[in-house]
């Protein structure tokens, strides 16, 4: 390894209280690597903190570095280590950067305080919330049982209270997965949010020691229902909320017709850039890959930037493509999808190959169904447009095909030009 071969940036998502969570959520993967450390406070130190943010700021090449945070609940901590934190992050702060705090909670223990605190330093928030209330408490549950949907929402309105910005990262699971517009409806209609993340729950079933196979829990979503999950709100989305509602999972999908795949690391064609930092200073691979096979070793003992650049982790980014089946570069949506994440890559191809996406089916359904859209806000992006300007154009289209097929009988052919009866062409589906 030589200098030139050192990252210029990466990512860490830091773990200041491990996986300790003042929730019991039922889908939560987590609190199950609560035994990789079995005797441990979960508390990151003063030690790890200190050295956590100064090889973050010595590592960076670039102009902006983002400080991320999330859990666990890294509200846990209490509010006096974020304070410190800002402190030590001005401390080691090079000239002409610009450092930027993201925080994943669970909104619990937010209050007035904490979103004071919140907006006076810039923090970008990432709250889970999982949709209306019957829905979010089905999974979402406190220590004693109790759903806390109630206290959730009354975060969301603490953040927008003292204007801090906020992402809603709502997974998707077997017990939401057939209400998308109820769900995003709440969001965008009654939170008032504008930055939305949708996150598939795929949790292997693994009670049996089970390695292959395409074996969930029931708490999963199922892969053609995550697509018309997708495809559902997206429907409404491109008609009415281009450029108002942000949805990360299209906006990551829009920038492979972009041909820039990868803004989202889902999307991307290589993984590796973002790392997951435990309490104790040991540095994973990923957030979703934190076992021991990928511990890259502790920021206490090498630096971060030299473990980043690692040829474990090296390897650990390029077998994403190294490993895709054929069925994934013979698809016409490789360039999009990249075979999405490897966390999810356990069933078998059509063909029998190992190694294809839990999601496929899915995902593959909603860039066909969206490909036309995305094709349009991608050209009006190309030609130093808005995507916004989508909505118009499908506006117009409908409206000329409404005039088109008006007054055709069931038996006539088919305005569309397909010389098919009307009533048995696709375009009179
Ligand atoms: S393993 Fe999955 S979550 Fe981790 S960087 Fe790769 S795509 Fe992203
Ligand atoms: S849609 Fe399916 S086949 Fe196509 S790249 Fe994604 S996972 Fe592979």
């Amino acid at each position: 390894m030589t200098s030139s071969d050192t990252l210029r940036a990466f990512h860490i998502m830091a773990k200041p209280t491990g996986s300790d969570c003042n929730l019991n959520c039922a889908y939560c993967f987590f609190l199950k690597k609560e035994e990789l450390y079995p005797d441990s406070d979960f508390r990151m130190s003063e030690d790890v903190h200190d050295a956590y943010i100064k090889q973050l700021m010595e590592a960076h090449h670039v102009p902006q570095v983002t400080v991320a945070w999330q859990g666990g609940e890294p509200t846990l901590m209490g509010l006096e280590f974020f304070r410190r934190s800002v402190e030590i992050q001005k401390k080691y702060q090079k000239p002409g950067t610009c450092i930027e705090n993201t925080f994943q909670t669970n909104g619990i223990l937010l209050n007035d305080e904490w979103c004071q605190f919140f907006h006076e330093n810039n923090f970008l928030i990432g709250l889970s919330l999982d949709g209306p209330k019957e829905l979010h408490d089905f999974y979402r549950k406190d220590k004693a049982g109790h759903g806390t949907f109630d206290r959730v929402v009354r975060a969301v309105r603490l953040l927008q209270k003292h204007k801090v910005e906020f992402n809603i990262l709502c997974t998707v699971n077997s017990k939401n997965a057939d209400h998308p517009l109820d769900v995003y409806r709440f969001f965008r209609d009654e939170l008032g949010a504008q930055y939305i993340q949708f996150i598939p729950i795929v949790e292997r079933d693994n009670q049996t020691g089970f390695q292959e196979g395409n074996k969930v829990t029931d708490r999963s979503v199922i892969a053609s229902q995550f697509g018309l999950f997708l495809i559902d709100i997206f429907d409404e989305w491109v008609r009415r909320d281009v450029g108002k509602t942000f949805v990360l999972n299209f906006d990551g999908a829009l920038a492979g017709w972009l041909g820039q795949a990868g803004t989202v690391c889902i999307f991307g064609p290589t993984c590796g850039l973002g790392m997951a930092l435990e309490h104790n200073g040991d540095l994973y691979s990923c957030d979703h890959f934190v076992e021991p096979r990928h511990l890259l070793g502790n920021i206490m003992e090498k630096p971060m930037a030299e473990i980043a650049s690692s040829e474990k982790q090296r390897k650990f980014g390029h077998d994403k493509k190294d490993t895709l089946p054929q069925y994934c570069l013979n698809c016409e949506f490789i360039h999009i999808c990249n075979g999405e994440c490897p966390k999810n890559r356990f069933v078998k191809s059509p063909d029998g190959e190992a190694g294809l996406n839990y999601l496929c089916d899915g995902y593959k359904a909603f860039f066909k169904h969206a490909d036309k859209p995305m094709r349009i806000m991608a050209e009006l992006i190309r030609n130093g447009r808005t995507a916004e300007g989508v909505m118009k154009i499908l506006a117009d289209q409908n409206a000329m095909s409404v005039e088109k097929f008006a007054g055709v009988t069931r038996n006539d052919p088919c305005p569309c030009g397909s010389g098919i009866k009307f009533k048995k062409c696709r375009g009179n589906q």
